[in-house]
């Protein structure tokens, strides 16, 4: 059987990765989303074991200490990592996983998965990206601007990815992804 495929879904924190994502799921329900751990608190309607599993940090610490992880990175005060072993068994069975995670993981996977597809969502403009990340009212303000600084540094780091993709419209970013996942690359016109 053919071996699966790792793709990195990167961006700063507010540039609208899960609404892509929720979308691009559906569009292709055989792609596997990775669940990642978290120990930060749930925001209000997110589930354990559905947006992600949270965890405290001494239990996210055995978790690193036990090599549970495919990769990790504290973000705004918190850590968050990759469970291993979901990934590499759907990986195995020849699925298509993908990961949305932060820059410095992706920074590990490209290390550890140099065959991995890396994308990364740029938003039209960083002053939308503060307006969409305030929009959200889910965090401190102290919790925003770490998040807006980080995102400055995320985006200076987005050539590192193999395409980047402006999410300023949904549907003409989801065909930039679905071009770059499914079309091979000799046939697309550059
Ligand atoms: P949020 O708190 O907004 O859900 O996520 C904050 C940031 O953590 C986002 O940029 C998200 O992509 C990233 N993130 C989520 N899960 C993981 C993970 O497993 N590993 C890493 N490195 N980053 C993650």
């Amino acid at each position: 059987m053919a071996k699966g495929k790792l793709i990195v879904l990167t961006g700063p924190s507010g540039v609208g990765k899960g609404t892509l994502l929720r979308s691009l799921l559906r569009r292709h329900p055989d792609l596997y989303l990775s669940t990642s751990v978290t120990t930060r608190s749930p925001r209000s309607g997110e589930k354990h074991g559905r947006e992600y599993f949270f965890a405290t940090r001494p239990e996210f610490e055995r978790m690193v200490a036990n090599n549970q992880l495919l990769e990790w990175a504290e973000f705004a005060g918190n850590y968050y990592g990759t469970p291993r072993q979901p990934v590499e068994e759907q990986i195995n069975q020849g699925k298509w996983v993908v990961l949305e995670i932060e820059l410095q993981g992706a920074r590990q996977i490209h290390k550890t998965f140099p065959d991995a597809m890396r994308i990364f969502i740029l938003p039209p403009s960083m002053s939308e990206l503060e307006q969409r990340l305030r929009h959200r009212a889910s965090e401190s303000e102290d919790a925003i601007l770490r998040r807006l600084e980080r995102a400055t540094l995320e985006v200076g780091a987005a050539n590192e990815f193999d395409i980047r993709v402006v999410n300023d419209d949904l549907d003409e970013a989801l065909d930039r992804i679905e071009l770059a996942l499914f079309v091979p690359r000799e046939t697309v016109a550059v």
